[in-house]
């Protein structure tokens, strides 16, 4: 849905095969659209009508907390883990922790609006082939089979994709190891937090050492995680992961409207993301571990990095190797978060549990104080993952061109802002509520400090292209500060492809380089 909507707003007719009917949204697993994603969500219109969709009643503290049992002892809180209280100076947007079904309706209605983008319901693609022509798929739909051309076809349907299997293009890696979440109803689970926190999730660590979560999802659903499945335990047996939930909250309750599933946590990339005219995207390209909420945000940054290359490429200005860095750029950025992630699953479970750490004594005390340390020190960077949400870069990419300048070293947890080419354009606030991101445009952007520079040549070499082009002259301190040259080329993605002071000897090359025509001399 996010590459469609990106190709919709850009005009480009794009189809969306979908089984499920339009407004059945899937079941709850994600939740966290990072501030990278809730910045594309800027761009395409949607997200306040996100944060206005999250069913979580406010109540709910968007927090993290690792606590003993639901009515025990709290080990480690970390507030505001899932969405910042307060506006980011570095981000367009914060992050938005809202159940699976909000973000699916958020994205399906910005869909349903695009006059370009037609979306077809109660559809399974069956095959595709693809020659230099372009390409033909088959669809299933009402039981009859239809075949339409297209120029492009975009393989977005998860990890077990048959056409991704198609072109042999495997989820290489490995598995970590097996999981399972369950979704219920239980109106009484909530008033069982009294002692502790009611929060967007808690995370139990105890004597039982079951590596389980609680996440409210509104409404008094439910949703509980085991990672991983205990030896000896069945978890496609409700009643035997229900005592495990009962013995961690520490109380039993009603329950109904129990529905559950065993998944694998993964740290999986095909060696590719695009063969000829077909691209993987989402988890059919990739398959990150859960902890630290990743999987489907780099999804819609593949979305956001495929889209202009795909639109630029329809529309003429984009060169014949433009297509070829959408691999290039997102393989290196999903194993860096994969890697990242992977570390995210290694202390969890019993590595945290310690003897006599719910006893009421001055000895579990220390030993709580033991297990916080340990959590400050390993698992910060799981809900506190700013460089890996805002600090991937494409420095190493044939449309990128490289000053010279080295960007700050790229970290999962920290993000540094840097104009060095590749990197995401640092963020400025111009006014309340008037991120310079609002101003880019959905072409190029030549940010330009100094008005006494003569750009013409450059816009002459992008018209003579068809690159569309937008020069914004802006002398603002904030931006001063932080785009350490005169003029910064910015591409669709917000991501700089070039900077200098001065124009390039020869801008019709660079333009070229950007747009994927050319290569270095
Ligand atoms: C417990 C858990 C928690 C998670 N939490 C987070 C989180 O907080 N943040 C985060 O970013 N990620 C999270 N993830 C990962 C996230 O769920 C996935 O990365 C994401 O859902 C992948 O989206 P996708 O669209 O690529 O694939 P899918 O969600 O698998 O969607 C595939 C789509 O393709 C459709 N489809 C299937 N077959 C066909 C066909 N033949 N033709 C046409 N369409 C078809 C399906 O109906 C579906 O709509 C979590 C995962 C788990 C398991």
């Amino acid at each position: 849905m996010a590459v469609a909507i990106e190709l919709g707003l850009r005009g480009i007719r794009t189809l969306v095969c979908e089984p499920r009917s339009v407004d059945a949204y899937g079941i709850a697993k994600v939740n966290l659209v990072n501030a990278r994603s809730m910045e594309h969500f800027r761009r395409w219109g949607i997200a306040d009508r996100h944060r206005a969709n999250d069913p979580v009643p406010a109540d709910v503290a968007r927090d993290l907390v690792f606590s003993t049992r639901a009515n025990g002892k709290i080990l480690f809180k970390a507030e505001g883990a899932y969405e910042w209280r307060e506006r980011m100076p570095i981000a367009a947007e914060t992050p938005e922790w809202a159940p699976f079904e909000a973000i699916e309706k958020s994205l399906r209605t910005r869909l349903l609006e695009l006059d370009a983008v037609t979306f077809i319901e109660h559809s399974s693609v069956l095959d595709f082939t693809q020659d230099a022509g372009g390409v033909q798929v088959t669809y299933e739909k009402d039981d009859g089979q239809v075949t339409v051309g297209a120029n492009y076809f975009i393989i977005a349907n998860g990890p077990h994709s048959p056409q991704r299997r198609k072109i042999n293009l495997r989820l290489e890696g490995r598995t970590l190891f097996h999981n399972t979440s369950w979704y219920f109803h239980a109106p009484e689970l909530k008033t069982l937090f009294e002692k502790t926190h009611l929060c967007s999730m808690t995370f139990f660590l105890n004597d039982d050492a079951f590596g389980d979560i609680l996440v409210p999802y509104g409404g008094d659903h439910w949703g509980y995680y085991v990672s991983p499945i205990p030896e000896g335990v069945d978890a496609n047996d409700w009643n035997q992961v229900r005592e495990m939930m009962f013995r961690s909250v520490g109380q039993r309750f009603e329950t109904s409207g129990e529905r559950g599933w065993i998944w694998g946590s993964h740290a999986r990339m095909a060696r590719s993301f695009n063969y000829g005219r077909a691209f993987l995207i989402g988890d059919a390209a990739h398959l990150t571990p859960p902890f630290g909420g990743f999987g489907m945000n780099m999804g819609v940054g593949d979305a956001a990095d495929l889209g202009w290359k795909i639109a630029a490429t329809l529309e003429g200005w984009g060169g014949p190797r433009l297509l070829d860095t959408y691999s290039l750029e997102r393989r290196d950025v999903c194993k860096f978060i994969i890697d990242g992630s992977a570390h995210n699953n290694t202390v969890w479970g019993k590595a945290l549990v310690r003897e006599h750490m719910e006893e009421d004594s001055a000895r579990g005390e220390q030993v709580r104080a033991e297990i916080r340390k340990v959590i400050v020190e390993e698992k910060t960077q799981q809900f506190r993952s700013l460089g890996a949400q805002l600090g991937y870069r494409y420095t190493g990419s044939p449309i990128i061109i490289a000053d010279g300048t080295e960007p700050p070293p790229m970290t999962y947890g920290d993000y540094v802002p840097s104009s060095v080419p590749g990197c995401r354009a640092p963020h400025v606030w111009l006014g309340a509520d008037d991120s310079l991101y609002d101003h880019l445009g959905w072409g190029f952007c030549l940010l330009q400090q100094d008005p006494d520079i003569d750009v013409a040549p450059l816009v002459e070499a992008a018209a003579k292209a068809g690159l569309p082009l937008k020069v914004w002259n802006l002398d603002h301190p904030g931006v001063r500060a932080l785009y350490e040259r005169k003029l910064t080329l910015i591409r669709p993605d917000q991501h700089v492809a070039w900077r200098g002071d001065t124009l390039p000897d020869d801008p019709g090359h660079v333009i070229d380089i950007v747009r994927g025509a050319a290569q270095y001399r």
